[in-house]
């Protein structure tokens, strides 16, 4: 990749030179990080995370993203971009949700490698530097595998695992199994991604469904530093229907095998029931047709639910809204913004 061989090369003196207009020196590295009510963790999150990037030598930009936060996470990011001009901070208008946080910071960012991870510290910042090494070594996603996932849930674990299993089966892009959105991603690739604008969207099966080059770093993925997850069952099964809906229609299609297999089904009873007739034995009972037409129309409601999931997500992209609202941008020089203003009383 012409960046990296290029960054090999240069000198301090060099990057220097290729500041940005704003005296900052253009960054390599820009890490993304989603925030949604984790204020107890993020002073700790930057000190382990400032301390790594810092260790590569390199010029660096954070961007923290504010996903609506009701804690005092705002007020903390906006003093780690006091004290660290390094920091920058997106705050949207309300609560938009992981993936479209991960979106905007990645459209704000502007280093030649960009790094998403969670800022919770369950995926370790201490991870980076083997992220680092195999994007220098010419992959464009490096995303990071779960070898092992500690302090997490029996049912979390296993619907997960189920999860990627299924995905993997009825998607024709390979979506590496037990990966989260921790992840390196090349210039390259990730300007190719930031051109899909879907709105339902699963941000790990698009960095797979770009392609480039990609390889898997394994990590162990770490308790909460504090808090509890964001993402209760309802968010993760909205999740897994925007990663099925988005990269397959194994569902859509199973409405036709299951109806060729009960009109096969009622054939056969058709058949069955001339015959027993012709020998005399009627087939009668009140709860034979009760059951089937009960199983039928739940079969039918079901199809017609799965229908509705991709049709909503027709009419979300019809639509046109936009991804997500910015109502303040700190940090990133001319293109902050400021809040609309409030018309007067
Ligand atoms: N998050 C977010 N918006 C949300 C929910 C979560 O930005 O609506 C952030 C959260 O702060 C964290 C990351 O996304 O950095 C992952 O969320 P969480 O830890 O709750 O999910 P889990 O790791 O349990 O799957
Ligand atoms: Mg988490």
């Amino acid at each position: 990749m012409s960046t990296r061989v290029a960054l090999e090369a240069i000198s301090g003196q060099d990057i220097l030179a290729n500041s940005c207009a704003d005296g900052e020196p253009h960054p390599v590295y820009s890490v993304v990080a989603p925030v949604y009510n984790e204020g107890p963790t993020l002073p700790e999150f930057y000190r382990r995370l400032s301390a790594v990037l810092d260790a590569t030598g390199q010029p660096w930009e954070l961007i923290l993203v504010n996903d609506g936060s009701r804690d005092d996470s705002l007020t903390l990011m906006r003093e780690l971009h006091e004290r660290d001009s390094r920091v920058k901070v997106l705050s949207f208008s309300r609560n938009f949700g992981h993936q479209l946080a991960i979106t905007a910071g990645a459209d704000y960012a502007t280093g030649d490698a960009v790094i998403v991870i969670d800022s919770d510290l369950q995926d370790p910042p201490e991870t980076i530097p083997l992220l680092i090494a195999e994007w220098r070594q010419g992959s464009d996603v490096v995303y990071a595998v779960r070898e092992q996932r500690e302090g997490e849930s029996w049912f979390k674990l296993t619907t997960a695992k189920w999860f990627y299993r299924l995905i993997q089966r009825i998607t024709s892009v390979h979506i590496p199994a037990d990966t989260g959105d921790f992840r390196l991603m090349d210039r390259a690739a990730m300007d190719q991604m930031r051109q899909i604008r879907e709105h339902h969207r699963f941000m790990r099966g698009l960095s797979a469904w770009v392609g480039f080059k990609q390889s898997p770093v394994y990590y162990v993925r770490q308790p909460r530093y504090a808090g509890s997850t964001n993402y209760p069952l309802r968010k993760m099964v909205k999740l897994a229907w925007d990663a099925i809906t988005s990269f397959s229609f194994v569902p859509l299609q199973m409405a036709t095998s299951l109806g060729f297999f009960v009109a096969g089904l009622a054939l056969l009873g058709i058949i069955v029931s001339i015959i027993s007739r012709l020998f005399g034995h009627a087939i009668v009972g009140q709860a034979t047709t009760l059951i089937s037409v009960l199983f039928l129309g739940g079969v039918q409601l079901i199809f017609l639910g799965i229908i509705g999931e991709y049709l909503g997500r027709i009419y979300d992209e019809v639509k046109q809204r936009p991804l997500y609202i910015v109502s303040k941008a700190e940090g990133f020089g001319g293109r902050d913004i400021e809040p609309t203003p409030r018309p007067r009383a």
